[in-house]
């Protein structure tokens, strides 16, 4: 049965929206309405901004504690746990997700991220004295930025979301987040679990729409900070109007990660890694590996390997705990996957895949590989945000790094050898921001993020909870 939704959570309360107009969610296999919200509206906004102000200069929250702030993350994520089975089932119906992808990663993973945060917030220092060489002391405060727009994209609703709250809530910061329209049910019930934790009113406001609002959220004066995750073409735009109002913002955007096979690689450990590393969410990961590069002595062996480990993937209902690859999240971007499959056809070898998997309903495509890609191919540039990769032939070790740099993008990456020392000297060598030896699997505790087109600041780490502050020195002259 759909679940219908008719008010928003704003200034701790559930509220009436300013207009009529709905949001039909559609489940991605099995094309039926699975659930309805209000759509949101720029009036929508700028109440829970007003909200979010309020809260920040006004209610209980400002003052707290770091350890009251760190009380109130657990008891958010306690209530966020309750609900880990429930959160899952509702990703994997609206995006696609595996359930075992979902339950990993849209439930544990994030309950564990607003636990980190909890402790990190408990025992922050905000204020500390500094001897000048001038003689006299100063006292450096980290202050809580403010209110933050955040929006976040439709392929890791609720992992996204927190990554941002968990953070901006640890600092002190309160904020209105917006959700892809693709997947707003998700965002409902973190709205109950933040109701539950009794978090003060207006610390966590929600305002689902599509992109005008988000716009609106961007560029709104209540505004102090943007945490945005998305496309590297909306991350422009958004980063252009926070150059113009001088606005703090971070961006995490798209990815072309290449995995790089070293000579010595165990191809079993590859094959193993594949679902995960390059193939995670069907494809619709941003640093999925998608661009893989095998050595010349080793290359027809890699694509045969790949090729027949990534034919055999259990493609189906992504509910059913034996599915490893399930559905594009909408038609338009089945649409868009599939043109970059025929594009493929035109510039490489087609060794697995390439058409639609035979499913009744469903927004399915085959997991495809290409062989004997050149990285200036268009399927070897370009994001294509599902299971489609690219098999790239390279020379020697500096051949290797110099392709997997040569990208616009630089988010994730592999490396698969033996030698540990020989990769982790690789792995520092690669334009990225983050890069797995032998696996991949960000870490609570380390900044996650990317340079060049895949974005700007970082996410996770203690490095996280800065991006939602800023410095004020106080010199005690006297
Ligand atoms: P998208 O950019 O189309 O939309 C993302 C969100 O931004 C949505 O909520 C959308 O409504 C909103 N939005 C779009 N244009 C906007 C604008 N001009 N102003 C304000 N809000 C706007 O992206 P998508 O298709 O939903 O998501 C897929 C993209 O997200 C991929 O490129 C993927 O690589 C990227 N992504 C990056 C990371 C990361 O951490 N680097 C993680 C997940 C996804």
């Amino acid at each position: 049965m759909a679940t219908t939704h008719r008010k928003f959570f704003i200034g701790g309360q559930w509220v009436d929206p300013a207009s009529s107009g709905r949001i039909d969610v559609v489940s991605a296999t099995t094309e039926e309405v699975i659930g309805s919200c209000p759509e949101g509206t720029t009036a929508d906004i700028d109440r829970a901004v007003a909200a979010a102000q309020k809260a920040f200069k006004e209610s209980a929250w400002a003052t707290y504690t770091p350890a009251e702030r760190g009380a109130a993350l657990n008891r958010f994520a306690d209530a966020i746990e309750k609900r880990g089975e429930q959160l899952a089932q509702t990703v994997s119906m609206q995006n696609g997700m595996p359930i075992n992808v979902a339950s990993q990663l849209e439930s544990g993973f994030v309950v564990g991220v607003l636990r980190y945060y909890a402790a990190l917030a408990a025992v922050q220092e905000i204020e500390e004295a500094r001897p000048s060489p001038l003689g006299f002391t100063s006292h450096v405060r980290k202050e809580a930025i403010g209110v933050v727009g955040a929006i976040v994209p439709w392929n890791f609703p609720v992992a996204l979301s927190i990554m941002k709250i968990g953070p901006a809530l640890a600092a002190g910061c309160t904020i209105v987040l917006k959700p892809s329209p693709e997947t707003v049910l998700d965002s409902f019930i973190i709205a109950e679990a933040a109701e539950e934790a009794g978090l003060p009113p207006g610390v966590l406001n929600w305002v689902p729409g599509g992109r005008d609002v988000g716009a609106y959220l961007v560029s709104h004066p209540g505004i102090d900070k943007v945490a945005f995750t998305g496309s590297t073409g909306a991350g422009r735009i958004i980063a252009q109007e926070c150059g113009r109002l001088l606005r703090p913002v971070t961006l995490e955007l798209g990815g072309k990660s290449a995995a790089i096979i070293l000579e010595d690689a165990d191809l079993d450990k590859v094959l193993q890694g594949l679902p995960s590393t390059s193939l995670l969410n069907n494809g619709q990961a941003c640093f999925s590996c998608t661009r893989i590069l095998a050595p010349n002595n080793r290359y027809q062996e890699v694509v045969d390997a790949i090729a027949s480990t990534v034919s055999s993937l259990v493609v189906g209902d992504p509910l059913d705990r034996a599915t490893q690859i399930g559905p594009m999240a909408s038609a338009v971007h089945r649409n868009r996957v599939e043109g970059y499959i025929a594009k493929g056809k035109s510039e490489a070898r087609l060794v697995a895949g390439g058409g639609r998997a035979m499913q009744e309903r469903g927004w399915f495509v085959q997991p495809t590989v290409f062989a004997d890609v050149d990285n200036s191919a268009t399927i070897a540039r370009e994001e294509i945000f599902g299971p489609v990769l690219s098999i790239i032939r390279y020379g020697n070790e500096d051949e290797a790094l110099r392709i997997a740099s040569e990208s616009e993008y630089g988010l994730g990456g592999t490396i698969w050898s033996e030698d540990r020392v020989r990769a982790v000297n690789l792995a520092r060598r690669v334009e990225s921001g983050t890069i797995g030896i032998n696996g991949y699997l960000p870490d609570v505790n380390a900044p996650f993020g990317g340079i060049k087109a895949s974005g700007l600041g970082r996410e996770l780490g203690p490095e996280s909870i800065a991006a939602y502050q800023q410095y004020k020195s106080i010199y005690m002259l006297g």
